[in-house]
């Protein structure tokens, strides 16, 4: 093997750098075929709403059932698909999908509380020049209200052209769609960008959520987001809560929205109405 020579280091190859890159190249190859194949899954996770502790609306979290390795979660192929323009297929795909399946499931119950959909979209493809259009066309085609469609991003969507990015946030809200800051607290977190961008509700990253019973700054800091959004007339959902300490820390912050396996990990549709049945009673009729 080479020695890393100066500081070309991380130029210098390195045979796991070629099985990598063959093995990713397979992955991809393998992802363009499971679209055709429609081996891409849903699975919806509950979100709860601390006043009632009723169901408000589910996220969808796109799975893949590999022919040979079973179900994958997106960590195991979003990057590959990030790199190779598939993303924005699958992006689609699960917008058309979920929008599908929550008609389906609000018209077959008729007597449950309208649920909302969370629905992700990654940099990529919330930058592509067709976002708006393919929305307006999925809403019409699947009837699904745009009122209650909440397009999650994340905050590298929102590093880009400024004028360019203010423009399709501001197209999405105009179709009724809701905007919802993903893993808020992660990324570059500069809150310029609140002040600047249209967005309705923050979602508090599960580490906060993870450490705020122990750690006093973690704690602090979700209060912060909490009362931030409340003066800024945004919601709050806070991510990955895991146990009732957690849920009722942020209660008593007044936190709005808990997402998190305590209540329900990300289910088949007809699992995730059940949790719906089970939680929000005798709304159910
Ligand atoms: P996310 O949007 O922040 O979704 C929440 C993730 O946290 C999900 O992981 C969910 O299963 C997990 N989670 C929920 N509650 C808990 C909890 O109490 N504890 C812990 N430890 N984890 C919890 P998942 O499904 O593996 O998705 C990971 C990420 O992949 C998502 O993070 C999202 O960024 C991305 N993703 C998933 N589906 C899509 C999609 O259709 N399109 C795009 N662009 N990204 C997606
Ligand atoms: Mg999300
Ligand atoms: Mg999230
Ligand atoms: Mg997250």
């Amino acid at each position: 093997r080479a020695k890393a020579a100066g500081r070309g280091g991380s130029q210098v190859f390195r045979p796991e750098m070629r099985e990598q890159t063959i093995r990713e190249g397979r992955l991809e190859q393998e992802l363009r075929a499971a679209l055709l194949r429609d081996e891409l899954r849903l699975v919806y996770q509950p979100i709860i709403e601390l006043s009632s502790h009723e169901v408000a609306g589910f996220e969808a979290l796109v799975r893949w059932q590999h022919p040979r390795r079973g179900l994958l979660g997106p960590a195991e192929f979003l990057p590959v698909a990030a790199e190779s323009g598939l993303a924005q297929d699958i992006d689609r795909w699960v917008l058309r999908r979920a929008c599908l399946d929550m008609s389906g499931w609000q018209r077959q119950h008729p007597q449950a509380r309208v649920l909302s959909l969370s629905v992700n979209f990654s940099a990529e493809h919330f930058n592509a020049p067709d976002t708006v259009a393919f929305l307006r066309e999925v809403l019409s085609q699947t009837g699904f209200d745009p009122q209650h469609l909440n397009i999650e991003i994340t905050e590298g969507v929102l590093l880009g052209q400024p004028q360019a990015i203010g423009q399709t946030l501001r197209d999405v809200q105009a179709l009724g769609v809701k905007l919802h800051l993903d893993d808020f607290g992660t990324g570059y977190s500069s809150l310029s960008y609140l002040h600047n961008y249209p967005l309705n509700t923050l979602k508090i990253d599960r580490s906060f959520v993870a450490s705020m019973l122990e750690s006093r700054s973690s704690s602090e800091l979700v209060r912060t987001i909490v009362s931030m959004t409340k003066n800024m007339n945004l919601s709050a959902v806070a991510e990955g809560v895991e146990n009732q300490e957690q849920m009722a820390a942020l209660e008593a912050l007044g936190c709005e929205f808990a997402q998190g396996y305590y209540f329900s990990r990300p289910l088949p549709l007809l699992e995730a109405g059940q949790v719906v049945h089970d939680l929000n009673g005798r709304r159910q009729g």
